[in-house]
């Protein structure tokens, strides 16, 4: 043979790399982004573009990126980048959460260790600082190595003197409306950290408490006069309570007025016993401390028949009286009498304040029994008792045993059982926590503002109107008067209720159940405990005057923020409260003098909550355009796990409104849990127990970023994301069939260029008529996938175009033409058109999830119009086709699937024909089928891949059902092979100079020797 026609075909060239090595691949295009500044270059180009904030939850500036928080920063990621590629200015600004309790222990852990104990506050939190500043830097590394975009060298940290003094600014705001008191109420305290705790603090854990029955003896001569009859000899109430070192703090017992109580009689070693007890309980009771000889005594009486009994402490020389308890006391477990300690609960402190009570909660920081100044010495513990613990160690705690011991001796205790249930405990020390009564200071999350009342009203005015007719009939009927239904509800125009309000109506939730989870924990929330007793935070600029009272003061915080803005929160434990005060007193100042500072610091909470005013108000790139309606600051979106709900959505939610007068989001989407296959969280502190470290490097390392990016998007984020090694696998099995489409698509555009050779719509040839046809559809799917924030919708649409429409349709029939037609040929050109439209569609849709392979693809497309995919602005192509043309595509495509190739096989493995080209068709049609394929032979025959394909018309009579609207004929083909494209021509052998091949080869032959 004189020529070898091989080197004449235009096979595929392209050094876009078929292996993807993105693990040593990503780290030099992260290199060539952070040499291009492509961060700075993107926003540069997007100044005049609308604006899209995704406001950054600031992650804790403490270990190293969790494969968790690699979730939440994807998806972010994907937002952006897609917000961006549609041509908006959606610059990222990540923040970090510096302050708190587990860098403060970590850092005085080592302080300890290295010896230096006595270590001054301000000593303490410079090494916090530096501590923070260093886990900033490590994090700061892996989030970027996952291809998370942003301006990283200008991060917002909440221990920036800036952001600490607009901190303080908006909690001025907050003081100058009134929303901020001290007071002495319980609150959660953890023993192990020494500091009170907010609601996002807790967690709550299974734990056994010890449930005790205890007898408190009746007093019937103090006891109101029309009652002391009904009481027996030697009577008792019997009281529950799973918290028996509350007890010494009891100074009051709550009934129900709506239950039944009896007495239960029985006989003891001491004598015949009366025990006052709720009637449906009594049967119980006497069965679970097996009482003798027991009687249940009529008459009954219902509970309110016993207010003000009066009873004796058992253990302590104080009396006691009854009151009624009807929200709380409930006649499922106990007894009917709870036992209450106005210092150690809040129904307890909601009773005894309404009765006058002291809120006495005898207990220290330590969490150790100590006299209080609230009652004389003599009505309190015995002295024995003080010092001792109430921290549980192996579930026992000194001052429960105490306590039992004491109740044992009196004959006090009837009863004492394991009692298993959900029980609060501290975030950092996983020690339960407990009540206790303490001054800190509140924001009251019912305090009106005059505005609010106003905006409310309207609002309820709104909805009413907007009700049909008939229901307005009905509260008209009712007599339902809406100004008077809101003067008797004292909570309507306050924070609450404003926040309420803001969550139905002013924001957007998705998905869409956090709407009622946010409602929920806002509704039942109390008063917000803002102080905590601790030294790494933002100081709570308030003094004490002589008397020892609070001063806290709207001017003095600002006055404080302006000099913390200058020197750092430092200057608060390094100066004097003489120097503080000289510095920070307003002029005008006609109140009391101080004589100490606050050593508070403000709880965590407040400082990432205050980031609406902090960052959104100040970054001058986040602010969008006057125009939309919306103030100029608000984020378009936030994103964090569901726990946020209780934590920073609502922070910043109730922080906004009281401060900003708005809410500082428009859309909240939560996402779940990164899951193990026990689909239990994976936590930082579960790590031991799995192989490998739950870290986003371990990940990153052995998968490389885009794999896990891929598989972030593939989850349904809503709920909670099972991380599993067959998940991951399965999905980098995906990742390979995109890569091998792209390198496809490219490797066929080598002698490519757009300019000068693409092909106009019209002209194009049916078959990528079609494709690109489907591509538009695919591209409309996963634009409102995007919008919607369904990003696994993106990822089935795209994994499954790339399997089935393009991989084993399109890419299979087109490389015929490609390779075979000459070089220069309107068919091929016409496919390299459609090919160029694909691969610059698919790196468009890939870029926010595949950051690094997309970019990486993009380098090699002939004509891009800009150097970095993630600079291009992504306009929708739209591809027209005829419903008759769409008909007849879908048709012939179906057909082929469904019909030829299985036929073809079939023929292969009787061994009557090898390749599908030794075979000709012959399809006679029908009807429809008739017209769609009639003029379309040559089209048809390409799609089956067969040598010839002939098409005759069916007897209608015979197409008696669709299947049998269509029928072929497979034979083997006419003529001989062609020696270069392969298919069986009966032209070959007419041209002397290439006896071998067919008339097509000849004609490319000549072109490419041209
Ligand atoms: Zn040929």
């Amino acid at each position: 043979m004189a020529t070898d026609y091989k080197n004449t075909l235009n096979l595929p060239r392209t050094d876009f790399p078929m292996k993807a090595d993105l693990v040593s691949r990503e780290p030099q295009r992260l290199e060539k982004w952070q040499q291009a500044d492509l961060y700075a270059k993107i926003q540069a180009s997007r100044t005049a573009a609308p604006k899209f904030v995704l406001h950054d939850g600031p992650p804790f500036a403490n270990g190293d990126v969790h494969v968790g928080t690699a979730l939440n920063k994807i998806l972010k990621d994907i937002i952006i980048k897609y917000q961006t590629l549609r041509g908006k200015s959606a610059p990222y600004i990540p923040g970090w959460d510096c302050h708190g309790l587990p860098i403060e222990f970590k850092v005085s852990q080592e302080m300890r260790k290295s010896g230096s104990d006595a270590s001054s506050p301000a000593d303490i939190r410079k090494a916090c600082e530096v501590y923070a500043r260093k886990y900033i830097d490590i994090q700061r590394t892996q989030f970027k190595r996952l291809g998370v975009l942003g301006d990283w060298e200008n991060p917002y940290l909440t221990l920036n003197k800036e952001y600490e003094a607009d901190e303080l600014r908006l909690f001025a705001d907050i003081v100058a409306k009134g929303f901020v008191y001290r007071g002495k109420k319980p609150v959660y305290w953890s023993i192990p950290c020494r500091t009170a705790l907010a609601e996002a603090e807790v967690e709550y854990h299974d734990h056994v408490s010890q449930s005790v029955f205890v007898k408190f003896w009746i007093d019937v001569e103090n006891s109101p006069k029309e009652i002391r009859n009904l009481i027996p000899q030697n009577a008792f109430v019997l009281i529950w309570t799973t918290t028996p070192w509350t007890l010494p703090a009891n100074l009051a017992v709550a009934f129900n007025s709506n239950l039944i109580y009896c007495f239960i009689q029985h006989e003891t070693e001491r004598g015949i016993e009366h025990l006052l007890v709720s009637t449906d309980l009594a049967q119980k009771i006497i069965e679970k401390a097996g009482l003798k000889n027991a009687k249940i005594s009529s008459p009954n009486y219902p509970g309110y028949t016993f207010a003000f009994l009066c009873y004796e402490h058992p253990f302590i020389k104080r009396k006691g009286q009854l009151f009624a308890g009807d929200n709380f006391v409930t006649k499922d477990t106990g007894t009917g009498f709870v036992h209450i300690a106005p210092g150690h609960g809040l129904e307890d402190y909601g009773l005894g304040s309404s009765v006058g009570l002291p809120i006495y909660s005898p207990v220290d920081d330590d969490g150790k029994f100590a006299y209080m100044g609230d009652l004389p010495v003599e009505q309190q513990m015995p002295a024995e008792m003080i010092g001792k613990s109430i921290l549980e160690k192996h579930g026992k705690s000194d001052a429960n045993e105490a306590v039992l011991h004491e109740l044992r001796l009196r004959h006090a205790l009837l009863h004492q059982e394991n009692y298993h249930h959900s029980y609060p405990h501290c975030w950092r020390s996983k020690t339960p926590i407990i009540f206790r009564a303490m001054d800190q200071w509140f924001i009251e999350i019912d305090h009106k503002l005059p505005e609010w009342i106003e905006l409310l009203r309207t609002r309820a005015k709104e909805f009413v109107s907007s009700l049909p007719k008939s229901k307005q009939e009905v509260i008209g009927a009712l007599g339902i008067d809406l100004d008077a239904a809101v003067s008797a509800d004292d909570t309507f125009g306050g924070l609450r209720s404003r926040a309420v309000s803001a969550i139905e109506s002013e924001v957007h939730w998705i998905p869409d159940w956090g709407q009622n989870r946010i409602k929920g924990a806002v509704q039942s929330r109390p008063d917000w405990c803002i102080s905590r007793q601790r030294t790494w935070g933002v100081p709570i600029p308030a003094f004490y005057d002589a008397k020892g009272e609070a001063i806290l003061d709207a001017q003095i915080v600002r006055n404080a923020a302006d000099l913390i803005e200058k020197h750092g929160s430092n200057i608060w434990f390094e100066k004097s409260a003489t120097e503080l005060w000289s510095l920070v007193k307003p002029a005008n100042w006609i109140g009391a003098e101080a004589v100490a500072k606050s050593n508070d610091t403000l709880d965590v909470w407040i400082d990432s909550g205050s980031s609406s005013r902090a960052v959104l108000k100040q970054r001058k790139e986040l602010q969008h355009d006057k125009k939309s309606g919306d103030e100029v600051w608000q984020a378009d979106v936030y994103l964090e796990g569901s726990d946020q709900h209780r934590g920073w959505f609502q922070s910043s939610l109730l922080l906004s409104l009281a401060g900003n007068g708005a809410a500082p989001f428009k859309t909240v989407l939560t996402h779940g849990f990164m899951v193990d296959a026990d689909r239990e969280k994976i936590s930082k502190s579960k790590q031991g127990a799995y192989e490998k470290p739950q870290t986003a490097e371990a990940y990153v390392k052995k998968y490389g970023a885009d794999v896990v990016r891929l598989w972030v998007a593939s989850q349904d984020y809503r709920s909670d994301i099972v991380v599993s090694e067959e998940r991951i696998n399965k999905v980098g099995e995906t990742y390979r069939g995109i890569r091998n489409a792209l390198r496809y698509q490219l490797s066929n555009l080598y002698d490519f260029d757009p300019a000068k050779h693409s092909v106009p719509d019209e002209k194009l040839t049916g078959l990528d008529r079609w494709i690109l046809g489907e591509f538009a559809k695919l591209e409309a799917e996963v634009l409102a996938a995007y919008d919607q924030y369904e990003f696994h919708v993106v990822y089935q649409k795209l994994s499954q175009f790339i399997a089935v429409e393009l991989s084993s349709v399109y890419h299979d029939v087109i490389k015929d033409r490609l390779y075979t037609d000459a070089a220069n040929s309107p068919r091929r050109r016409s496919t390299q058109t459609a090919l160029h439209g694909l691969v610059s569609g698919l790196c468009q849709m890939l870029a926010p999830i595949l950051a690094f392979t997309a970019d990486e693809a993009w380098e090699f497309i002939p004509g891009k119009p800009t150097e970095s995919v993630h600079q291009n602005e992504w306009k929708p192509k739209l591809f027209e086709m005829t419903k008759p043309e769409q008909e007849a595509w879908h048709f012939m495509i179906k057909y082929r699937n469904d019909s030829i190739l299985p036929q073809l096989e079939q023929f292969r493995q009787m061994k009557i024909i090898g390749k599908s080209l030794e075979a000709s068709i012959d399809v006679k049609a029908a009807g429809d089928y008739l017209e769609y394929i009639k003029t379309r032979t040559e089209e048809l025959r390409e799609l089956m891949n067969v040598s010839q394909l002939n098409i005759g018309i069916l007897e209608e009579r015979l197409a008696w059902n669709e299947a049998g609207k269509a029928v072929s004929n497979i034979s083997k083909a006419d003529g001989q092979k062609c020696e270069r494209c392969w298919h069986w021509e009966t032209d070959i052998g007419q041209n002397t100079e290439h006896p071998t091949l067919c008339g097509r080869c000849v004609e490319a032959v000549k072109q490419f020797k041209a």
